[in-house]
């Protein structure tokens, strides 16, 4: 160990700073880390050797990595980190659902669920602390927004979530598809939110296909229109009301994208996607709200044209929420119209209820709950 790196070893203060400094290379794309590699006068090659051993063996340790030269561990190990976030609580649900809460280096948490089905195991994974679009039904909306993730917080979850879940070594414990649903509007941290989905799409790393990764939004139109340039993947809308009066109360965002907007979003967002691609539709199921034969009609109408998967979500009470779940005999009934018009439809099954683990419960430590009565201060819709 060189002097400098004793002084700092035996000095928590410049630890700090030497941390603040450094990059952290979980946050790296492959051309970012070709970028960094360079920048330090390696060869490119140099990036899809550091991404195996990060992403693919879970190397947090320079040292380890054997197939490069000593000298240059070295210097990693002085400029550059692979930080994690800190795994504040760990919680398995009776139905094999897993969820995190994830402490943040500035002290905020956040959450992340893995998802067991016969066939897959989805991460839901978050993109924001808290959310500015304050939609009325989701608890995270209530927190008002804090910050966006960087890429390396984003990625940090789908590291840990790999890792914990090949430590338990039981089959079928494996990540196959991860949706952007968990905390935060996605699309109103775009590049980051980017960013992590090649990485999760890149062969050294995660290697999911497009059709496994799912950016979810409660239709922020114009980040709408640069996902369609940027990049292929699954795109999945909050829906949830099928005309604008119901909308405008339910996902406020609506009264700057009203529905006609967000509908000829969705079509050219299909447009730029090759042919065999549709949209997910996300529709929370709330009693006496949105859930009435008129309302699957306007549905049908609404999407006519647009290649549509639509997802039924019952209701997920939170205390205070002012809402309660739609009837079995609604659900039901709503998803016999939708059927019989054509359209694909499917009733989410509620998962991990007894973590708190289902859709739109996620909401970080108690004590950031304090930030609801904040929320009408923060930005609201950051982006333009
Ligand atoms: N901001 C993005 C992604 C996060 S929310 C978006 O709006 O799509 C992920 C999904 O959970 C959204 O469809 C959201 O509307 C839904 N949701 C939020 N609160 C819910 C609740 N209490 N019960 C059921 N679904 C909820």
């Amino acid at each position: 160990m060189s002097e400098v790196q004793q002084q700092i070893e035996a000095n928590p203060t410049l630890q700090a700073v030497v941390k603040t400094n450094a990059t952290n290379l979980l946050g790296l794309d492959r051309a970012g880390l070709e970028t960094f590699f360079e920048s330090i006068g390696e060869k490119k090659f140099r990036a899809t050797q550091v991404m195996k051993w990060i992403h693919q063996l879970g190397v947090t340790d320079f040292q380890e990595m054997n197939n490069l030269s000593k000298d240059l561990r070295n210097q990693l190990a002085e400029t550059s980190c692979i930080q994690n976030l800190q795994v504040t609580k760990d919680m398995l649900s009776t139905d094999g659902t897993r969820k995190w809460l994830l402490q943040l280096s500035d002290g905020n948490h956040i959450e992340a669920v893995f998802i067991p089905e016969d066939d897959r195991g989805t991460l839901c994974v978050s993109s924001q602390v808290g959310c500015a679009l304050d939609c009325s039904f989701c608890s995270t909306g209530r927190q008002g927004f804090n910050r966006n993730l960087t890429t390396a917080e984003i990625i940090s979850q789908v590291w840990l979530a790999a890792h914990l879940l090949e430590e338990e070594k039981k089959p079928g414990r494996k990540i196959t598809n991860v949706v952007m649903m968990g905390m935060g509007e996605p699309l109103l941290n775009f590049d980051n939110t980017i960013t992590a989905v090649r990485i999760m799409m890149d062969d050294f790393a995660y290697g999911l296909s497009k059709r496994r990764v799912t950016v979810s939004t409660a239709g922020v139109v114009p980040a709408m229109d640069r996902l369609g340039d940027t990049l292929d993947m699954r795109l999945a809308v909050s829906l949830h009301a099928s005309n604008d009066k119901l909308r405008d109360e339910l996902v406020p965002v609506n009264k700057k994208y009203p529905l006609k907007e967000l509908m000829a979003a969705c079509r050219r967002f299909i447009d730029k996607q090759n042919s065999r691609s549709r949209i997910t539709f996300e529709y929370v199921m709330l009693d006496g709200i949105n859930d009435q034969p008129e309302h699957a009609r306007e549905l049908i109408k609404l999407l006519k044209g647009i290649p549509t998967l639509m997802n039924l979500i019952p209701f997920n009470p939170f205390e205070g929420s002012g809402y309660r779940t739609s009837s079995k005999n609604a659900v039901s009934r709503f998803r016999e119209i939708l059927h019989n018009s054509g359209m694909t439809t499917v009733v989410r099954k509620t998962r991990g209820e007894d973590i708190d683990a289902a859709c739109g419960q996620l909401a970080g430590k108690i004590e950031d709950k304090s930030r609801r009565h904040r929320r009408f201060e923060e930005p609201r819709f950051g982006m333009e």
